[in-house]
């Protein structure tokens, strides 16, 4: 019964700087998202103490009547946001959720076409070090040099070459939205699986902002902490004949006990987001991602050789073009980490500089969007950017900038009412 700050003040007094890290800066990292109060205390609840391997109404452990209903929920609840025929709520991850229907669906050695990792895609796409490139036979897609969108001419070629047994579309970076239809032509022609990973852009389309992958897709992956907005997990759907072989590669195949306390967790953000409040504040993400591009496209910030990869977005993230600047991805990032903004640097295709500098930022909108940001705020925040990275750095001009993040960090407090804990 003793508190978290008696048992382990070490750790207490992280998790309270963290929380005043969150409410202090403006976050800006396009796969993050603040989780609402209610599904924290889902997540922190008695649920961590249950075990229950297998799936509802066929465990293998006793007890589990009120984890059923609550994983029964979960289940409808995301199949009908989604409109899937079915779901599997259990993995750990969105990497758990790939590697599950992968596993699920191929054989080790088979062919797969997957966006290269430089070019956007995630690592579990068929990175060489991670599970997917070393199981399989992977052919990575790209974008054209020309105009930086998804080459679907060469996805056909490819596919047509190379014969894969699945076709992975979705990204971790990229600005612009998936020709889910051309995907599919293009799978049916070779006979392939077609897999989508809409983890970044969920949250978009469960609110009918982004088209759904879900009619075009064999399978759609998805963690449910970026726009989605709930926590840490992923999640698989399917249609409903591949849905046995989805749950038998999750449970045994890969897991032991699923997190139910993280279950519940994930069907109380799939009720928030069937909500009204919810679509109003993907539709800011997106206002804000646009407001972001723009500003970031303006003379002033081309001049300094600076410009947003493909024009512009049409999802909750801007990518910084920095292969002109004479700032690089990790100078700019330190940059705005100084005056508050957190973001990330990220390698844009055909970057000249190393992965670990890079020759990008990427910035995304969902965080500050369910702070509550709307277009004034937006236009704030990205003028902040845009000064921030176009001119000399000066003491002076550092502390007016961060002034200006702080003000803004102010006018919407976060967790107000709690510490760092769940409680
Ligand atoms: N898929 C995509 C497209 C992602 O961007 C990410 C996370 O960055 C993942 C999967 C993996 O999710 P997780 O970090 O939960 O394993």
């Amino acid at each position: 019964t003793l508190p978290l700050s008696k048992i382990d003040p070490e750790i207490a007094s992280a998790v309270d700087a963290e929380l005043h890290r969150q409410q202090s800066t403006l976050e800006m990292i396009a796969s993050e998202n603040f989780a609402p109060a209610a599904v924290m205390e889902a997540q922190g609840s008695v649920l961590t103490n249950k075990y229950a391997e297998g799936y509802p109404g066929r465990r293998y452990y006793g007890g589990c009547e009120h984890v059923d209903v609550i994983e029964k929920l979960a289940i409808e609840r995301v199949t009908e946001l989604f409109g899937a025929e079915a779901a599997n709520v259990q993995p750990h991850s969105g990497a758990q959720a790939n590697a599950a229907a992968m596993f699920a669906l191929l054989k080790p050695g088979d062919t797969i076409l997957g966006l290269d990792l430089a070019h956007g895609g995630h690592l579990t796409h068929g990175m060489r070090l991670n599970y997917s490139g070393k199981l399989y036979n992977v052919v990575p897609y790209h974008v054209r040099e020309s105009d930086l969108r998804i080459d679907m001419d060469e996805v056909e070629q490819l596919a047509l070459a190379h014969r894969p047994k699945m076709i992975v579309a979705g990204w971790s970076a990229y600005p612009r939205r998936l020709d889910f239809a051309a995907f599919r032509r293009i799978a049916d022609a070779v006979g392939a699986y077609l897999m989508v990973d809409m983890a970044h852009f969920a949250g978009l389309v469960a609110a009918g902002l982004h088209p759904s992958p879900v009619p075009y897709a064999d399978v759609v992956t998805t963690t449910t902490h970026k726009t989605l907005g709930g926590p840490r997990g992923g999640v698989i759907l399917s249609r409903a004949d591949l849905a046995k072989k989805i749950n038998s590669a999750v449970f045994p195949g890969q897991q032991g006990g699923p997190l139910e306390h993280v279950i519940a967790a994930k069907a109380v953000a799939f009720k928030v987001a069937a909500g009204k409040a919810f679509k109003e504040r993907q539709q800011r993400t997106l206002d804000g991602a646009r407001i972001l591009a723009g500003r970031l496209l303006a003379d002033d910030v081309a001049e300094a050789g600076i410009t947003v990869l493909t024009g512009g977005t049409e999802v909750h993230l801007v990518l910084v073009d920095l292969r002109n600047s004479a700032l690089d991805g990790q100078q700019a990032e330190d940059r705005l980490h100084r005056i508050g903004i957190t973001v990330n640097r990220n390698a844009v295709p055909f970057d000249p500089r190393p992965p670990m500098v890079s020759s990008g930022l990427r910035i995304g909108t969902p965080a500050l969007a369910t702070r509550g940001f709307g277009t004034a705020e937006f236009r704030e925040v990205a003028d902040i950017i845009a000064l921030a990275l176009k001119a000399e750095r000066t003491a002076e001009h550092t502390a007016e900038l961060r002034d200006r993040v702080t003000t803004l960090a102010g006018k919407f407090p976060l967790y107000a009412d709690r510490n760092g804990c769940a409680g």
